[in-house]
């Protein structure tokens, strides 16, 4: 099926102008300034004059089966849904485990992201849980990223947390070493996704990893950098240095009133400190819990995480700190798809796989999504294809 957006300002992420794009299946055949060619049984033509065009987002920590449980078995928090990713803007999406590593399998999460491939989204996910030494799918880190499609990479494992499995430097080396060596092997990025807690050791572990072994700095992902001041004043520094950092999205009131910084305020802070923009992600952190622990450590509240905050952050940025979107989307396109080495994604280009995202340019917000080619959004609504069909 072929597809032509027409007149879209389009952002490559860099803003190339107006301009005609031609899908293909399920790839971005054409970028022409004009394609003269009619809409016929062949060709669907969607007229988006005005609007802007830009890659699909990519949520690069994502809790697809759901995360929690630090209250109890009441507190596990629900499955992602396709419609949650789609109103996102996400047509790629990184999923991970999380605290329990008990009743969520990886055998479970690499099912989800088969299933969310079926309904055309582009799903990887990361082996293990927060605990080291890992839960892995063949018994071996280094197996599961060279034999298994969807996995990608290693996480998240805990660090400085009171949820942590408080693993030794040296088991962390390990696991990290093998996550490297898994992805050379294997063309992949075998990043380690590390979740950061609010410990007194912070980013030690990280910042010995740099020091002491050969392991580059592009192995880790370090997340959740901007959820209190003093590791956020840390993260800079590291960034500073050559690492990469990734903020959270998704918050709650109280979260910011106790020194959270916003994603959107933290990346804007990162540039006037002259931390290059590659080196920042975002991510949502969707359908994770967002638990509120008393100054003793005992749980007092719990929300979910969303996956529309991941453009949300975006979108603040543009609308409310005035930055050029190229700039903006910089953090749930580009940036992601080059650390996670996911070639095809995070551009818009001839040959990148057709993940697009339709805006409004007067609101800013997400009007006509397109993942794998497939239209998934037409005017802010989410298109009902039926799943089940070949079901009898
Ligand atoms: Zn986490």
């Amino acid at each position: 099926m072929i597809k032509i957006i027409r007149n879209a300002e389009v952002y490559s992420p860099k803003h190339i102008g107006k301009r005609d794009v031609m899908c293909v299946g399920g790839t971005i055949g054409f970028i022409e300034d004009k394609i003269d060619l009619e809409a016929s049984e062949y060709i669907e033509v969607i007229d988006a004059e005005g609007k802007l065009l830009l890659p699909g987002f990519i949520a690069c920590h994502v809790h697809l089966l759901g995360g929690g449980g630090e209250g109890g078995f009441k507190t596990r928090t629900p499955e992602i849904t396709l419609s949650d990713l789609i109103s996102g803007g996400v047509t790629s999406v990184v999923g991970c485990l999380g605290t329990d590593g008990v009743t969520r399998s990886m055998e479970s999460l690499v099912a989800k992201a088969y299933g969310l491939r079926e309904e055309s989204i582009s799903a990887f996910v990361y082996t293990g849980s927060y605990r080291l030494p890992l839960a892995t799918l063949t018994g071996s880190v280094q197996k599961d990223i060279m034999m298994i499609d969807p996995i990608i990479g290693v996480g998240e494992v805990a660090l400085s947390d009171h949820r942590s499995s408080a693993p030794t430097i040296d088991e962390f080396a390990r696991v990290s070493a093998d996550a490297r060596v898994g992805g050379i092997l294997s063309g992949k990025a075998g990043v380690v996704n590390v979740h950061l807690g609010d410990g007194k050791e912070k980013m030690d572990y990280l910042h010995y990893m740099l020091r002491n072994t050969e392991i580059p700095a592009s192995q880790f992902l370090p997340t959740h950098a901007n959820r209190n001041r003093s590791l956020f004043n840390e993260a800079v520094k590291y960034a500073q240095d050559g690492g990469f950092i990734d903020f959270t999205t998704s918050t709650v009131p109280q979260f910011i009133e106790e020194g959270e910084v916003r994603a959107s305020d933290a990346y804007k802070i990162c540039i006037e400190k002259g931390v290059a923009t590659t080196q920042i992600t975002f991510s949502s952190d969707g359908q994770g819990s967002l638990p509120r622990f008393d100054d003793k450590g005992k749980l007092t509240g719990l929300d979910v995480g969303k996956v529309t905050s991941l453009y949300e952050a975006v979108r603040e940025l543009i609308v409310n700190h005035g930055m050029a979107v190229d700039e903006a989307i910089k953090p749930i396109t580009e940036n992601p798809a080059r650390l996670l080495k996911l070639n095809h994604k995070g551009g818009i280009s001839v040959g990148m796989d057709a993940d697009l995202v339709l805006i409004d340019p007067v609101d800013f917000k997400i009007q006509d999504v397109f993942a794998g080619g497939k239209r998934m959004m037409a005017d802010s609504k989410i298109i009902e294809y039926g799943t089940f069909e070949g079901i009898e």
